[in-house]
């Protein structure tokens, strides 16, 4: 399987990354995508991040730059137990894909239980499509429960290729994942998490485990445009819906 859209990605942007967005349009030409999605860090992670009008006015950036598709997002920071999230909704609606996850600045880890209920609560939010990193060992969670609440709303639980350099310990925890989302038959993306352009479209290890697993294109949502087309299509009318 060949991955096609990289779901999660930093510029300069994000403080702690190092490459403009051309520079992440080269990464993603030299891995063959067809496109990437632009993840920078919700505002809460660190000071100086974007303001909320930095997401907004992600619409005047083309949709595609050089042949490569240029998707807007967000990677927010999970706050609290109850789900809440650090950009307003007004500001959600601008963007293609909205991950959430939990980072240390903004969610101390917790228990088992008030991990677990953090992400569920995420996952109710119909503006998320998307898990990053539940596989962090940092955040014990319960995956079974997880899992199974991401297959019921439709969202996809990120099997992230930094985690297995960045997050020491993810390894166990994203076979875990990748095992439970192809029994339970939930969403999964495959996300690079670059913060430097040459890891845009690096899936190697992250792959590795979706393969592993047994999970099929088809419950890959960036496997391919059309899948991912495919999905925000879903999304968008579950949020408008909802
Ligand atoms: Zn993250
Ligand atoms: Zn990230």
């Amino acid at each position: 399987m060949k991955i096609e859209i990289d779901t999660h990605t930093h510029s300069v942007a994000s403080l702690h990354a190092y490459s403009t967005i051309d520079e992440l349009v080269n990464g993603a030409k030299k891995h063959e995508l067809k496109g990437f999605v632009l993840t920078e860090h919700g505002p809460a992670l660190q000071n100086g991040l974007p303001h909320p009008y930095y997401f907004s006015n992600l619409r005047v950036l083309p949709p595609e730059i050089r042949g490569i598709k240029l998707f807007r997002g967000v990677e927010l920071n999970i706050m609290d137990e109850t789900g809440g999230l650090d950009l307003p909704l007004e500001y959600l609606k601008f963007l293609d894909f909205v991950m959430a996850g939990l980072h240390e600045a903004c969610f101390r880890p917790n228990s088992k239980d008030a991990n677990t209920r953090a992400l569920l609560a995420a996952l109710e939010n119909p503006y998320v499509d998307c898990i990053s990193h539940p596989g962090n060992p940092v955040y014990p969670v319960d995956y079974e429960e997880v899992v199974k609440a991401a297959a019921r709303c439709g969202k996809a639980l990120e099997i992230n290729n930094s985690s297995f350099t960045v997050r020491k310990g993810s390894d166990e925890n994203c076979k875990t994942i990748a095992r439970l989302a192809k029994h339970y038959g939930c969403l999964t993306s495959c996300g690079s998490d670059a913060h430097y352009w040459a890891d845009v479209g690096r899936f190697d290890t992250a792959l590795a485990v979706i393969l592993d697993a047994g999970i099929n294109e088809k419950l890959l949502i960036n496997s391919t445009l059309d899948n991912f087309t495919e999905f925000r299509k879903r999304r968008k009318a579950e949020r408008k819906s909802a």
